[in-house]
């Protein structure tokens, strides 16, 4: 793989630039900040933030001409600072837990403006919800509408409800359509009639309001044709139950799951302009089926929000050539603060942050200091020969790493910091050793 393209806005933040030789981000250069802060070090680009955040709002707006939200799907990176950031923006937040709507809660993210999901809400959860009155509560079952249904008469409140169904697309298909995932865990099928049952039941229930009808079909989709598909069936499911139900349909949400590069073999579409498509159909949808009054739109990015706004900076601790293999250069970090190469084989792209312009290159692997053989974050890429003490910065680091980060080996969380206009902000302190065992005490035996 060759050194990739360090192209704004793309696999770099959009800030990225090369200072003879160093990478540069935010105006921060990367061997200051890793000197300041430590590795591994997590650096999130604030202009790319406010700039995915602005430019997905202003690509739902232009193509749909009804009411539209942008919702950041909290669990692909949640903190305190990127939560009051969005909120200021305007954008939504989707929360899957109570874990994550105490974060909302606690930057005051306007709670009309949260949107609760979860294929299997706890009964504390959808009480917090309701005591927290999120805007929308999504839900996925028969036994969350008898559930949500009897803790809202309980608390004397009628929460807006949306109604996740699986509309059987595969979204990893090309312009594939399968019953294939009617077997899913996630929301009623509308084929199986398990959606109109849905339905039937939440109309049942006089405590919920039901808005319309949400789908989310997988995530790092690239092309047009599977959200095309989803969309089709939605408004065919949602007329189908404003003519046999009278359902008005005043929501809709085709989820999220836009698609970002983590390599330059990854397809080069803009997660915008997918997002201006995907508003584009809806739009032509009520008009097929005839919904003139054109409901609320919603979509949810998660990845596509923050994946190539942050880098992940490491320091190499070991080069080891293996004669007749390859050569492993060994960092301080790995599968603990980034679990995808070692459960999905995600790939990356890497480049040395003090020489990235060094274009004398060797095929190396990089990876990780944990006990697992399968803990290598890159297997494969062609970087200039790295020597101890070098600093290897991951770009597209800002989307399902810290959010899955662990504390595997006793490895102790990295920090992060924020960047912009040549200043860094730490948002994060490196977890300390006492961290690890806070939770940790004696207790006393009782009887069972
Ligand atoms: C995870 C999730 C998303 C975001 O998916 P991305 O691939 O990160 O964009 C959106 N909606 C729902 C309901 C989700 O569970």
């Amino acid at each position: 793989m060759s050194i990739p393209v360090i192209a704004a806005g793309d696999i770099f933040p959009d800030t990225t630039r090369i200072d003879r030789g160093h990478l540069v981000v935010g105006g921060c250069d990367m061997a200051d900040l890793a000197a300041r802060y430590g590795t591994p070090l997590y650096v999130f680009d604030e202009a790319s933030i406010l700039a995915r955040a602005r430019g997905y709002r202003d690509a739902l707006a232009r193509s749909y001409p009804g009411a539209s939200i942008v919702c950041y799907a909290s669990k692909a990176y949640s903190a305190p600072w990127i939560l009051s950031l969005l909120a200021d923006e305007g954008v939504g937040l989707d929360v899957v837990s109570a874990g994550e709507l105490f974060v909302g809660a606690k930057v005051d993210f306007p709670r009309e403006r949260i949107y609760f999901h979860g294929n299997n809400k706890g009964e504390d959860e959808l009480r917090l919800a309701l005591a927290e009155r999120v805007g929308r509560i999504v839900v996925d079952n028969l036994d969350e509408v008898r559930l949500l249904a009897r803790l809202a008469v309980e608390r004397g409140v009628r929460p807006a409800v949306l109604l996740r169904v699986s509309p059987s697309v595969d979204a990893h298909t090309h312009a594939h359509l399968t019953t294939g995932n009617l077997d899913t865990k996630f929301g009623l099928g509308i084929e199986s009639g398990a959606a109109a049952e849905g339905v039937g039941a939440i109309l049942q229930e006089p405590a919920l309001d039901l808005r319309g009808y949400h789908a989310h079909i997988g995530s790092q989709i690239h092309e047009i044709e599977p959200y095309e598909a989803e969309v089709e069936r939605l408004f065919a499911f949602a007329k189908e139950m404003r003519e046999e139900r009278g359902v008005a349909l005043r929501e809709i949400s085709p989820g999220g799951g836009f698609g970002v590069r983590y390599t330059t073999e990854d397809p080069a579409v803009k997660a915008a302009d997918m997002i201006g498509r995907v508003g584009a159909v809806v739009a032509a949808a009520a008009k097929k089926f005839g919904f003139d009054r054109l409901p609320e739109v919603s979509i949810e990015p998660g990845r596509s929000m923050v994946a190539n706004t942050a880098i992940a900076l490491y320091r190499v601790g070991s080069v080891k050539r293996i004669p007749g293999g390859r050569t492993y250069v060994a960092v301080d970090g790995g599968m603990a603060d980034n679990i995808r190469p070692t459960a999905y084989g995600a790939k990356y792209s890497a480049v040395l942050a003090g020489r990235v312009d060094d274009t004398r290159t060797t095929d190396v692997a990089i990876a990780g200091k944990y006990c697992e053989t399968g803990d290598i974050l890159i297997q494969h890429i062609e970087l200039p020969l790295p020597r101890v003490g070098e600093l290897i910065a991951v770009p597209t680091a800002g989307a399902y790493h810290l959010s899955m980060a662990s504390n595997y080996n006793m490895a102790l969380r990295p920090a992060v910091v924020v960047v912009a206009n040549g200043r860094s902000r730490l948002v994060r302190r490196r977890e300390t050793f006492e961290d690890l065992l806070a939770p940790e005490i004696a207790g006393e035996a009782v009887k069972a």
